[in-house]
């Protein structure tokens, strides 16, 4: 190789850290979908100035330590309950300096679902200019694996050791129930799909909300190699709609095979599901009631009639769609 290639070589590597928001050398888990998140949204960015708003999450530990770091755009951290308040006035402040700057909140669903939620639902509500994107890894990863109201029932954490009682809260129904300008979930197993609905949101103005199911192959004692393989049979299987609610209307970009051979595959990868602690046909039933709600939700948006409650989320609910 010349000296020549060599350079060159070393420029273009220097120019995709430069727009990469995840850098070599972060401390993530291998197989973390916060990663593959991240690297999805580097390319929905490209080319745009953004600030991250980071809590106290994965999401937080993963630029490293002072003074490196491994996220290639500012980040501004936030506690846990402030980080829809943090990116509102961030957001703010850029509209002032009439900045092009984007503002992304890059939250865990601790900071989303649990101790975040009253912030998150003030910044919607007064429809700020802020990307709120919700990693949902099902615990509080960065702490040891604790419940979180997003944990889906049946699964064990280091708080729930025989399995959480009680379905996962519905944060894409709390959302849409906000009635913003966008609220839309993000397979990582359909990239092309997910860097559309990143780029939409980042470009978009007013309050934008994604929801993406995060693997963690630590809490959900998985193997690494297959978070992307896991995301894909809980699309199959319905557990994770892939949706989006844009003017008025509900668009389902992914249809699921309600599949329940893909769905007792999801379970049987995950150590947290100890055996017995699901019931596909049960899963199924619950799946089946909240497609039913989204469709309600669908006809209701046409209209422009009020939202009322889509019903539980389908992920281990129970029998009922409630606590089991
Ligand atoms: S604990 Fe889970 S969410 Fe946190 S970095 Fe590791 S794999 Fe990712």
């Amino acid at each position: 190789m010349t000296a020549r290639s060599t350079q060159t070589r070393v420029a273009a590597v220097a120019e995709l850290e430069s727009s990469c928001l995840l850098r070599p050398g972060n401390t993530n888990c291998g197989g973390c979908g916060m990663s593959i998140a991240l690297q999805l949204l580097s390319r929905a960015t490209a080319g745009r100035t953004v600030q991250l708003v980071v809590p106290p999450c994965c999401g937080w530990v993963t630029g490293g330590n002072y003074p490196h770091t491994a996220y290639g755009a500012s980040v501004m951290a936030s506690t846990l309950g402030s980080v829809g308040a943090v990116a509102s006035g961030m957001a703010n402040v850029a509209r002032l300096n009439s900045e092009k700057t984007r503002v992304i909140a890059w939250a865990g669903d601790g900071a989303t679902y649990d101790i975040g939620l009253a912030a998150l639902s003030g910044a919607a509500e007064r429809d700020e200019d802020v990307l709120f994107i919700c990693y949902d890894n099902e615990i509080y990863g960065n702490t040891g694996g604790q419940r979180s109201s997003a944990t889906p029932s049946g699964a064990s954490t280091t708080t729930t050791p025989r399995g959480k009682r009680g379905a996962k809260k519905d944060i894409v129904g709390i959302m849409m129930a906000h009635q913003v300008g966008y609220v839309a979930t993000v397979s990582l197993a359909h990239p092309d799909d997910a860097v559309r609905k990143m780029r939409f949101a980042v470009d978009a103005r007013g309050f934008r909300f994604l929801h993406i199911l995060s693997p963690c192959p630590t809490g959900w004692k998985a193997d690494s190699s297959l978070s992307v393989h896991l995301v894909r049979l809980a699309v199959r299987g319905g557990l994770f709609p892939v949706l989006e609610a844009r003017d008025g209307a509900l668009v389902v970009n992914v249809r699921p095979e309600f599949s329940g051979v893909a769905l007792a595959e999801y379970f049987s990868h995950q150590r947290r599901f100890r055996s017995g602690s699901v019931d596909v046909a049960d899963i199924l039933g619950a799946v089946g009631r909240h497609w039913a709600g989204l469709e309600r939700w669908g006809a209701r948006l046409e209209n422009g009639e009020p939202l009322g409650p889509i019903g539980p989320q389908g992920s281990a609910a129970g029998p009922d769609g409630g606590a089991r």
